[in-house]
This record gives C-alpha cells, sequence and structure tokens, in this order.
C-alpha cells in the first residue's frame, strides 16, 4: 500500500522543537513553519532528550498536524557503529563492534514505535545512515584520503551490516519509505567512485534483505552543493578546455546536485534497484544567495574565470562541509519539482551545526574537527585548502544563532 512518491498530495510534518527555535530568532518566523528532518542522532533520542521530545512524542504531534490528511514525517537514522569515519565531528555513541547494541537498543526499539497501527496513516521517510557508505569507496586505502577509522569500518563490515539491518527491519513496516544517503555530487561524482557506491548500497541493501526495501536515495544532506549551477554545464569548453579541467570542478562528471541526482538514479537502476526509486535533495543550505551570488556566467579568459566567476557555490573547495561561511538556505521544500525527484527537503535542519569550532567536551561522542575551524588548512580530502568554516561554533547539531542569521540573509530564492 505504499504510493509511489510518498510527498505527492501530502503535508510534511513540521517539528515543533526545531520551529520554536526558529522562530525565536528575529525574522526567524519566515520560515519556522517549514518542514525539517527528525534526527535520530542517539539512542536517547528516542525517548527524548532536553529541548527535543522523543519518537512517539513526535508522531503523536504528527497525528494532530495531518488532522486525517495525509502527511510525511521525516526521521534520519543516524547511529551506526563507528559513526562518521571520515571525519570527528559527528562521532557518535558507539564504538566500531557496538553493532548488536545498534540492533537491540536502536533499530529495533524504532522499529517497534513504528510498527505501532497508531501511526499507519502516516507516510514515514526514514533517510538511512547519512555520510557512511560512501566512505567504505573513498576514504579507504590505499586512497590518499583513507583514515584509519574507516578502514577499520571497511574491514569490520559494519556499516554494511547495519544499514542492512536498518533497511530489513523498517522495510517491513507497511507505511515507511527507506531512503538511503548517496552523498552528493562533490564526493561521488567522479568515475572512481560513482558505480563504486552504487554497487555498496546494493551490497548493504541486499546484505539482509532485498532491494524492495528502499523506496529511493538522499543527496546532500547537510551539504552544500547548489541545486542547479546556471552559469554553466559539465559540457562547456572555454579556451580550448573542459570546464572539467577547472581547479573547482576537477574532472568531476557533474557540476551540480540536480543533474548527479539524476544520472546516479540511472545508475542505481541499472545495478539492480527497483525502476520507481525517487531521489531526494536536502536544499536546506544550498542557496548561495545574497550579494556575492553571480548574475551570470564567468569571463571566457580561462575555464577558470569562466567556472569561479559563474558559479553559485561560493566555497573555497568542494570538499569543505563544516559550517561554510557565506551559505544560504536553499529552496523550500516541495514535491516532484523535477524527473526523478521525489522531493526537495530540508533534512538538515538549518541553524543546527555541523561540528564546534574548538574543542567542546561532550557526552555525546563528538569529536572536535579541524573542518570546522576557520584557521585550519585542510587535508586531502579537500586538498589541503582553508575550511570555510564560520568561527564560533558549537557542537554538532546545537543550535548556532550566527549560522542561522547567516542562512536566512543569504537565501535563495531571498526570503
Ligand atoms: C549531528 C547530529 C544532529 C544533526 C542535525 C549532525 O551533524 O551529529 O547530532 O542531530 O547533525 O543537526
Amino acid at each position: 500500500n505504499r504510493v509511489d512518491n510518498p510527498y505527492v498530495g501530502a503535508g510534511v510534518y513540521v517539528n515543533p522543537d526545531w520551529s520554536a527555535k526558529a522562530a525565536a530568532e528575529p525574522g526567524g518566523s519566515r520560515i519556522s513553519n517549514q518542514p525539517t528532518g527528525v534526527w535520530m542522532d542517539r539512542i536517547a533520542a528516542i525517548t527524548g532528550t532536553t529541548g527535543a521530545r522523543g519518537l512517539r512524542a513526535h508522531l503523536d504531534t504528527a497525528l494532530v498536524q495531518a488532522a486525517g490528511n495525509p502527511l510525511v514525517v521525516q526521521l534520519v537514522i543516524y547511529n551506526l557503529p563507528g559513526r562518521d569515519c571520515a571525519a570527528l565531528a559527528s562521532n557518535g555513541e558507539l564504538g566500531p563492534t557496538e553493532i548488536g547494541r545498534y540492533r537491540t537498543e536502536y533499530i529495533d526499539p524504532i522499529a517497534a514505535i513504528l510498527a505501532d497501527t497508531k501511526y499507519a496513516s502516516l507516510r514515514i521517510v526514514t533517510t538511512v545512515e547519512i555520510d557512511s557508505l560512501p566512505n567504505l569507496v573513498t576514504n579507504v586505502s590505499p586512497r590518499v584520503t583513507a583514515t584509519p577509522q574507516c578502514d577499520v569500518m571497511k574491514a569490520n563490515g559494519n556499516y554494511i551490516t547495519g544499514v542492512g539491518y536498518a533497511l530489513n527491519k523498517l522495510g517491513a513496516i507497511p507505511n515507511v519509505y527507506n531512503y538511503v544517503d548517496a552523498g552528493h555530487h562533490g564526493w561521488i561524482g567522479w568515475d572512481d567512485n560513482f558505480n563504486a557506491s552504487a554497487q555498496i548500497f546494493r551490497q548493504a541493501a541486499t546484505a539482509s534483505g532485498s532491494v524492495n526495501n528502499v523506496a529511493g536515495f538522499i543527496v546532500n544532506t547537510a551539504n552544500y552543493g547548489a541545486t542547479k549551477e546556471n552559469n554553466f554545464t559539465i559540457n562547456d569548453s572555454v579556451a580550448g578546455k573542459s570546464v572539467r579541467e577547472s581547479a573547482w570542478v576537477d574532472w568531476n562528471r557533474y557540476v551540480d546536485e540536480q543533474s548527479f541526482a539524476q544520472a546516479f538514479r540511472q545508475e542505481l537502476i541499472s545495478v539492480g534497484f527497483n525502476s520507481d526509486i525517487g531521489m531526494l535533495i536536502d536544499t536546506s543550505r544550498n542557496g548561495w544567495g545574497g550579494s556575492a551570488r553571480p548574475a551570470g556566467p564567468g569571463a571566457t579568459t580561462t575555464v577558470d574565470t569562466y567556472v569561479d566567476g559563474g558559479r553559485y557555490d561560493r566555497r573555497i573547495h568542494l570538499g569543505n562541509w563544516c559550517n561554510q561561511s557565506g551559505a544560504g538556505l536553499g529552496e523550500r521544500p516541495r514535491s516532484a519539482p523535477a524527473a526523478g525527484i521525489d522531493a526537495y527537503v530540508w533534512m538538515k535542519p538549518p541553524g543546527e551545526s555541523d561540528g564546534s569550532s574548538s574543542l567542546i567536551p561532550n557526552d555525546q561522542g563528538k569529536g572536535f574537527d579541524r573542518m570546522c575551524d576557520p584557521t585550519y588548512t585542510g587535508n586531502p580530502r579537500n586538498n589541503n585548502h582553508m575550511s570555510g568554516a564560520l568561527g564560533g561554533a558549537p557542537i554538532s547539531g546545537a543550535w548556532f544563532s550566527a549560522q542561522f542569521r547567516q542562512l536566512m540573509a543569504n537565501a535563495y530564492p531571498a526570503l
């Protein structure tokens, strides 16, 4: 009884906990009624933490918001053993070998709540394990981008086992729609990563279930890639050189998230996923409006002047991911915006930090990643560039007022 695209003809749940924080900021009421993702980012999130209601309370509130009409609730499943193996900012509470706890203390209790027939009328979208599986392709030995932690997670198989288990358990519930995290164009848009990532997703989907447990994939979660770069395409050439040879594009096959999502969808179908899968694009922070937004294409002097002068994405390097300075809210959430795309969504709640700018002790297992430090000069994963991060940030997930205000100021479309 699943529909093809759960977002069509349905409202989307507004998280009152996020909404209250947004509304408390000056001008925040312009967006505080937007739907955002509810992150189950630790075991305690299931029953509720300070300032965030638990899963049952969210679903009960969702039933009230639905008032008898179709409503999508967007949950983020995010607590793998050895979480965030290529970064430190969102390391989690479960160590690399704690797959047993992941099953029994995390996925099973979530599945038990979602399966309650009281919630059968809700369309529950679960986005499954952000920033996990592509790490097994790109951040493992012998690549220069390898981290010891990702080598461990590849060797012990617990990302694959965990995602497989989540898809199996959650996919068994008739009103749950699983969307697997598929990174973003600035990660798996390169030839070396594209098919290899699709294969890993298939392996995870079939690890303890079937491809039928996958409704689709989400791209750009909590990232900053533009939905569409209108001032250049991958097929352009300038002064005898392809755009792919520019420093910014650096041989990637894609220049933006929508072209990547549509092409990757085809790739996923070709490796065995169902032909009716749909893609989600997280547009929460990829607007890049404000005064720095180029009004038209860059100068055709070289490929670099052309790309750098025209691109909306103002990051110092495509590999920068933490609290990017200058970012703005992207397109407001809406259903079926383009072929193959089920919805634009705000899965990352705007205003919630990606990681602290300096070490802040905490009891969530979160580390300090220097990619969140504005003075950091980088590592192989951003080709040794400055981090581009906004300073003064709290730990990941915590409210970052200055970032929220900048996101509103640089929104595109403008608020
Ligand atoms: C954090 C989570 C948080 C999520 C949404 C992640 O980076 O690790 O704790 O819930 O972002 O803000």
